[in-house]
């Protein structure tokens, strides 16, 4: 699934081809009416055609389109889900695999919603709340300290790696980022987020932002079904340190990487570098 990373790639990819363009058609295959929330697609094809696209944002893992109503702004948001893509290309580009929506613009340029397992979703609303909920903060935003991290993880008796991938908590990782942000602060996934110490929550803290960074500068990674606006794959996922590289050795200590399930979710992590017990239990035993 698009995390962070890559729906950020996107997004910079469009931001250039697509702010103050007019869209003049929507058009929506017939077997994928559900990935339109909220209304029937031809009220949704209805209320779209016609507008400026005025800016281009994210939000966690949302792409958000704001448009200037009437009266108050409108907003696309698309959330890609497992397999969506969001392509730009020349109304006379060669087709697309699975393409589910076509966009066009008033330039001879268009979006195409491409999506094999037709799980992504869009939705035309008045405020972006209404579209991505009650969202944590963004963890590439200056607002996002490490006391804030702390703080977040201090009410919550779960293991450190729910909580990194519920969206309330932090807004943005996956699968991906979240094993590759433990592996780097070297905690282990099944931490209790409230039994966290202050320099833990501090390393981790820096362990997000650090792996965001670094694959956003790779363009994402490409594990499946990612690619970026014109189509071509992130390079990040040559880059990962412990993700889905189980029983090969860690880059640090050469222990074999291993796998264990949290909260039913596949977890990679290297048991020596992220032993289960914390600095505290450490020190004491010292
Ligand atoms: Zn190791």
């Amino acid at each position: 699934m698009p995390e962070l990373p890559e729906v950020e790639t996107i997004r910079r990819d469009l931001l250039s081809h697509v702010v103050g363009r007019t869209i003049t058609g929507v058009h929506v295959a017939a077997d994928a009416s559900r990935v339109i929330r909220g209304v029937p697609v031809r009220v949704f094809a209805r209320r779209i055609a016609g507008r400026r696209i005025e800016a281009l944002a994210r939000r966690g893992k949302y792409l958000l389109f704001r448009f200037d109503g009437a009266r108050a702004p409108v907003y696309l948001a698309v959330h890609l889900r497992m397999t969506g893509s969001l392509l730009y290309r020349r109304v006379v580009d060669p087709p697309d695999s699975y393409v589910r929506a076509v966009i066009t613009l008033d330039d001879g340029s268009e979006l195409r919603y491409a999506d094999l397992r037709k799980l992504g979703q869009m939705w035309l609303v008045g405020s972006p709340e209404e579209a991505v909920g009650a969202l944590g903060p963004e963890p590439l935003d200056a607002a996002f300290t490490a006391a804030k991290l702390r703080e977040t993880l201090s009410r919550r008796r779960a293991p450190i790696k729910a909580v990194l991938l519920d969206q309330r908590a932090v807004a943005g990782l996956g699968n991906i980022y979240a094993d590759e942000a433990l592996f780097v602060a070297r905690i282990h996934p099944l931490r209790l987020a409230n039994t966290l110490s202050e320099p833990e929550a501090k390393r981790l803290h820096r362990a997000i932002r650090r792996v965001l960074n670094d694959a956003l500068g790779n363009r994402g990674s490409s594990f499946r079904d990612y690619v970026d606006a014109a189509g071509r794959e992130g390079t990040h996922q040559l880059r990962v340190k412990v993700f889905r590289r189980t029983g090969q050795p860690c880059y640090v200590c050469r222990t074999e990487v291993a796998r264990i399930k949290v909260g039913g979710r596949s977890t990679h992590l290297c048991p020596r570098c992220q032993p289960e017990e914390s600095d505290r239990d450490v020190a004491a035993a010292k």
